[in-house]
């Protein structure tokens, strides 16, 4: 099963990510989370990366479209994989149908997770993410169980970035004006769309996706 969650920043696809790829044993494979230990490495690509990233602007495709190329080159045949933050732009949605056909896999499902704009400014405010294992809070929504640490590897939690009043405006922007289009690029697809509202406990989101699928 290839599946492709898709919705604005903040909508929760990185909490909803996590928990679905673990309960269906799927590759998470999130190019924001590849991206920022890419940087964290100093990798070439983390360095070329950085300037996008912290003005909440979306990296070149070609970057995008060779990093997953080769994370799926790497993966098991019959690995299920749940792409978080990509596709998010047309031609990186046509160079994935391109190189999932190459792989004899196709889009299966698109999960859009759906929520207005001052909620989503809301939960990214709140957010704090782990730098080590990835996984992401809320202070709002979703606390850790001991403030300012992972629950699930006991690292400090941050703040990213990006996540910051400026950048994140830029970046519901973004997603309008090029992500957005993606909807209407699968909405064709026979039986491939499943509009989810992202709003709710991360577990009554999680059920609706689960029940969609
Ligand atoms: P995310 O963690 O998915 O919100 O991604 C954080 C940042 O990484 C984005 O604001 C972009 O700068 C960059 N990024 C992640 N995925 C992509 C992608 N598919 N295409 C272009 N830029 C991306």
């Amino acid at each position: 099963m290839n599946v492709i969650l898709l919705g604005p920043p903040g909508v929760g696809k990185g909490t909803q990510g996590v928990l679905l790829a673990e309960g269906k044993s799927w590759k998470h494979l999130s190019t924001g989370d590849i991206l920022r230990a890419n940087r964290r490495e100093g990798t070439p690509l983390g360095q070329e990366a950085q300037k996008y990233m912290d003005a909440g602007e979306l990296v070149p495709d070609e970057l995008i479209v060779a990093m997953v190329k080769d994370t799926l080159a790497a993966m098991p045949s019959d690995q299920g994989v749940l792409f978080d933050g990509f596709p998010r732009t047309v031609p990186q949605a046509e160079a994935l149908d391109v190189a999932l056909e190459d792989l004899n896999r196709n889009v299966d499902r698109v999960v859009v997770l759906e929520a207005d704009d001052d909620v989503l400014v809301k939960r990214l405010s709140g957010r704090r993410s782990c730098p080590d294992c990835g996984s992401v809070f809320n202070v709002y929504m979703n606390p850790p169980a001991l403030e300012g640490t992972c629950d699930k590897c006991g690292a400090d939690l941050v703040h990213r970035p990006d996540d910051n009043p400026e950048t994140v405006q830029n970046r519901l922007t973004v997603y309008a004006e090029q992500t957005e289009p993606l909807i209407r690029f699968y909405e064709g697809r026979e039986g491939v769309m499943l509009k989810i509202p992202g709003v709710g406990s991360v577990e009554e989101i999680q059920n609706g996706i689960l029940a969609a699928l």
